[in-house]
């Protein structure tokens, strides 16, 4: 899914287990035996709570590690995210998760600040009450911002995080639309489009209000205000933990589920032969994408809800960097200003104890749009692009010659909660695409970060232990 560079992982490598030494598992036929396809934290949170239903669960990974798009890396003494960079204090179910795995005293809160990039300065967009200080917008497109707030209001009931399909009736419209007949062009470009870009990677044409409104009301939901948090060995430590006392298969690749009588035939390669495994369900957990070669059996209908989901790129750029400013942990870029960067993050700021005094990772973040069109572009020439860029906006960042330079890529970054996707997960809940004994997980069922993820998981586990 990604290229891998020179860097480190901190990755969960338990001993590879070959393919054709899982003799014992293809006896799993019994009725307590399921699969769970991929063991990012969507799978482990299903296989999880299978097992704790009493069930034999076996999870397939193809990777050599644990956590899927949840990946710490460290490089000359310095430690970053290659994929998910936070958690959210509304993310109930992850903190509850981790306080289940003992993980409480891991967790760190991460300095409140972000900001948007203007005209050659950076203005302080969060926490809270900034969003009103600020002059990165005029004040009486600040005015709009009631109007937002009359739509939380009225909208309430719909919108659940943990019940997405739920906001199904007011996915009519996508963001841009809706600011330009309700908000401000202003409004639009420097707060809410460099906001979804950096964080999702995505445009504002082609992100639902619906969700737009989900993430606000989860956002202003805790009475404390929002709040984002790390964990100290980063944020890997998470699916390490929940995998550490399941039976996780790796480096072994489904290639196929099917129907056999008396449940389901996996069949997998990575080892020297291929293995046929039978149980009597699964949760496939993997992208959307995944499911149609796994599964290319379903009806045009099912295939096509797959077939639907749209993932936005990025490709990031992580460089050693020493005496940066340390005024904020999270830079936006508009697409105003830049076509390229989409966002950046100080990982010293974030977390000091993440590297060496006096140096620190500092991850760049390519714009979706960007992505896409450059995809083709070799390392270095994508690394050069993006310094360039930094350097024109920002001389202050610009790490000069760095310590150490590394380039990962997300072909498959986020999906997209576009204009129909909510029609689509409102399908998905009525059990349109599921069948007996398979039921599917993953942050595009319930929610484009590691807290929907985890939620898929263990509801896709509840249904299959309900069927
Ligand atoms: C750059 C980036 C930044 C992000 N930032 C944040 C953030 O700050 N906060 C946040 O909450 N979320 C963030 N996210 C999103 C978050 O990482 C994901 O929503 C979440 O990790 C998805 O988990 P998942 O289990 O659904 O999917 P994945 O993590 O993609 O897991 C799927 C697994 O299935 C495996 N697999 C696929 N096909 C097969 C096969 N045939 N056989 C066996 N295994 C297979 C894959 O190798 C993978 O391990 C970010 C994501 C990216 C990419």
């Amino acid at each position: 899914m990604r290229r891998k560079g020179a860097h480190a992982i901190i990755g969960h490598r338990a001993a590879r287990v070959p393919v054709q030494s899982m003799s014992s598992v293809s006896d799993i036929h019994d009725s307590n035996c399921m699969i769970v396809v991929g063991a990012g934290v969507a799978g482990l949170a299903a296989a999880r709570r299978l097992r704790r239903a009493g069930k034999r669960v076996l999870v397939l990974e193809q990777a050599d590690m644990v956590g899927g798009r949840v990946q710490t890396a460290m490089i000359a003494g310095c430690q970053y995210e290659l994929g998910a960079e936070f958690l959210a204090s509304f993310y109930t179910r992850t903190l509850a998760l981790i306080a289940e795995l003992g993980l409480n005293h891991e967790l760190r809160p991460i300095p409140s600040r972000a900001a948007v990039f203007r005209a050659g300065r950076l203005h302080t967009l969060w926490p809270n009450p900034r969003v009103a200080l600020t002059r990165l917008i005029r004040t009486r497109n600040k005015l709009s911002l009631s109007y937002l707030v009359g739509s939380l209001m009225r909208h309430n009931g719909l919108l659940d995080l943990q019940r997405f399909a739920r906001a199904y009736p007011i996915d009519d419209t996508d963001v841009s639309t809706y600011a330009a007949r309700h908000l401000s062009d202003e409004l639009l470009e420097y707060v809410l489009q460099p906001a979804l870009s950096g964080i999702f990677y995505w445009t504002p044409e082609r992100t639902s209000r619906a969700l737009l409104l989900i993430v606000l009301r989860a956002g202003l939901s805790r009475p404390t205000g929002l709040q984002l948090l790390t964990l100290r060995k980063g944020l890997n430590q998470l699916p390490q933990a929940m995998a550490h006392d399941l039976d996780v298969r790796q480096a072994v690749r489904v290639r196929a589920v099917e129907r056999y009588s008396h449940g389901f035939l996996v069949r997998t390669s990575g080892g020297a032969a291929p293995t046929e495994l039978r149980c009597a369900g699964v949760v496939v957990a993997t992208t959307a994408a995944v499911v149609p070669q796994l599964c290319p059996w379903l009806d045009a209908d099912r295939l096509e809800f797959f077939r639907a989901v749209r993932y936005s790129r990025t490709a990031q750029l992580t460089v050693g960097a020493a005496n940066l400013p340390q005024s904020h942990y999270g830079l936006l870029f508009p697409r105003r200003e830049t076509p390229f960067l989409a966002s950046a993050t100080l990982q010293g700021v974030k977390n000091p104890h993440s590297s060496p005094p006096g140096r620190e990772a500092f991850c760049l973040h390519m714009s979706g749009p960007a992505a896409n069109a450059l995809h083709e572009l070799d390392n270095d020439r994508l690394a050069a692009l993006m310094l360039s860029e930094l350097r024109r906006l920002l001389p202050a960042y610009y790490p000069g010659d760095p310590l150490f330079r590394q380039v990962s890529r997300w072909p498959e970054a986020l999906p997209e909660f576009d204009v129909g996707h909510f029609a689509r997960l409102q399908h998905f809940a009525e059990g349109a695409i599921e069948l007996p004994g398979l039921t599917f997980a993953g942050d595009y069922v319930g929610g484009p970060f590691i807290e929907g993820a985890i939620v898929s998981g263990e509801q896709a586990a509840e249904r299959l232990l309900q069927l």
